[in-house]
């Protein structure tokens, strides 16, 4: 990762790969477009091109904001499972059982998830808020 981020000079030839020759020719630099982009011309084809310095810096920030984006959608939903602690401080947690039936916003305790919170009611199952994810557990089974 020790790249020295600037140009070759104008005139002068490096080796990189070609599009054309599809194999890796000598590149004469024809002139700098940019700070960190230079017009080459392959010395076999005289195919022209754009080089692009490698934005080693670019790649670092990208995988740096995949994991912020992850964080998050994390974050999002502890906010939920918080939020929803906060609220429901007064009341007692029902102890998990897939017989009993649970309503909407009902606080549980289950033995193996811990505190959830009931976000979704169906007929024979109930999304519930844990503290790292969102599960659908069965319950009302008689
Ligand atoms: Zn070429």
């Amino acid at each position: 990762m020790n790249q020295t981020l600037t140009l070759p000079p104008v005139a002068q030839s490096f080796y990189i790969f070609c599009k054309k020759c599809d194999i890796d020719r000598y590149h004469r630099v024809l002139a700098h477009t940019t700070e960190t982009s230079a017009k080459i011309e392959c010395e076999v084809c005289n195919g022209r091109k754009t080089y692009n310095l490698p934005k080693a810096g670019a790649a670092a920030r990208k995988a740096k904001s995949d994991v912020g984006r992850a964080a998050v959608r994390k974050t999002a939903h502890t906010g939920e499972y918080e939020v929803r602690n906060k609220n429901k401080m007064s009341t007692e947690a029902t102890p998990f059982s897939v017989r009993t039936k649970y309503v909407e916003n009902q606080k549980i305790m289950h033995p193996k998830f811990g505190l959830g919170f009931v976000q979704k009611v169906y007929n024979e199952k109930i999304d519930v808020i844990f503290s790292d994810e969102v599960k659908s557990l069965v319950h009302n089974r008689q």
